[in-house]
């Protein structure tokens, strides 16, 4: 990338000699004959460093250098002092309003070179630094953040299912003859819902941490046709109880795919359940795959209750919910997709989401062969 550099002379010929031998070098240069002029430039143009004669009539260097430095949007920006060799206190109080260094005139090219290319070098690499800690700061606020949905999550949700199941287990502790088969059945029933809660919820949650803490995929050649009528083979209890109408149109020949079957076989689970969980009795669920190229495209289509626009792009993150009643009936916790998501690209590949409110969705996987 060229860095840009404003020179502010008030002397014409210097700023000549300047501009010039510093466009030469490659750079992109702007040039200003006073004060006020470089400002606005300076304001306007995105400028990687100044060099900036002392003195000048009206608003001399300093004066720039210092309306400059109080800016915090421009105060990073290095100023190099032009000045007379005699006038070393000039120099002091330039460092003193902000200057980095300093060049006397007559210039000697090859000096005034190696100043703007050493502070250019620290600049960037100042940015660069800036970059990396805006980047950790980032990072480190949405762990925080997920840890504290963590802890939020295994407060209330972990929580009442272990009620429940502690509650139970005492019924069935306390059975004794006069208790009738009912009692026994309702909290049998009970415990096992409460169970199967905290397990999935357990199993969610400790999925998430793997992959936020980086896992490993254990690849091997799978047969995709088979490997996904296995999957919704164990749907089949749910799509029979919601009466709903299952398609699924397999590849029209064999073909092997390089996967880690248990991981893909979670995403599978997790966008299949999901499409029966948001789809109303009697609606339609597909499941396709097709070939394009080099990319095996899994689709999970539905026509359920859809997702509003305005939700599509957060459906992804971790806990995220549509907070509609009719998406909230359902039981989750928003964990689904999250891990769904970071299977796909950790398998080098996309998952994207089409969807239509009241119409219902189309999730596609992609996958490379
Ligand atoms: P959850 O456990 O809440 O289902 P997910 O991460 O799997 O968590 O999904 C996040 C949210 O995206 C869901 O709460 C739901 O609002 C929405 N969603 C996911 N799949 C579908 C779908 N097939 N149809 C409509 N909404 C969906």
């Amino acid at each position: 990338m060229t860095d840009t550099i404003l020179v502010v002379d008030d002397t014409p010929v210097n700023l000549r000699v300047l501009t010039e031998m510093l466009k030469r070098h490659e750079f992109e240069v702007f040039s200003a004959p006073d004060g006020p002029t470089a400002l606005d430039i300076a304001y306007a143009e995105g400028i990687d460093l100044i060099l900036l004669d002392i003195k000048m009539p009206g608003m001399d260097g300093y004066m720039v250098c210092e309306r400059l430095k109080s800016d915090e949007r421009f105060s990073d920006i290095p100023v190099i002092f032009i000045s007379a060799l005699t006038d070393i206190d000039d120099i002091v109080k330039g460092f003193d309003t902000g200057g980095v260094d300093y060049i006397t005139k007559p210039f000697k090219f090859r000096e005034v070179l190696v100043r703007v290319e050493t502070h250019l070098t620290l600049r960037h690499q100042r940015q660069q630094i800036e970059e990396i800690r805006e980047r950790d700061r980032q990072y480190f606020e949405s762990i925080n953040a997920l840890r504290e949905q963590f802890i939020q999550t295994a407060t209330h949700d972990l929580k009442n299912p272990l009620a429940s199941i502690v509650g139970y287990t005492g019924v069935l502790e306390s059975y004794n003859e006069s208790a009738n088969d009912d009692t026994i059945k309702s909290a049998i029933e009970g415990l096992r819902y409460g169970s199967d809660k905290m397990r999935i919820l357990v199993t969610d949650m400790l999925d998430l941490l793997q992959m936020e803490s980086g896992f490993q995929l254990y690849y091997k050649p799978i047969e995709i046709n088979e490997f996904v009528r296995q999957c919704f083979l164990e749907f089949a209890i749910a799509i029979k109880d919601k009466k709903l109408e299952f398609v699924f149109a397999p590849l029209d020949a064999d073909l092997q795919i390089n996967i880690d079957d248990k991981w893909i076989g979670r995403v599978m689970s997790n966008l299949i359940s999901n499409a029966i969980k948001y789809t109303p009795e009697q609606e339609k669920i597909e499941v396709v795959i097709e070939r394009q190229n080099d990319i095996i495209l899994l689709h999970i289509i539905d026509s359920g209750l859809g997702i509003p626009t305005e939700d599509i792009d957060q459906i992804f993150d971790a806990f995220y919910r549509v907070r509609r009643k009719s998406h909230m009936q359902a039981e989750g916790r928003g964990l689904g997709l999250s891990i769904v998501r970071s299977i796909v690209e950790q398998h080098n590949g996309e998952i994207y989401v089409e969807s239509e409110l009241g119409k219902g969705s189309r999730f596609t996987v992609a996958l490379p062969l």
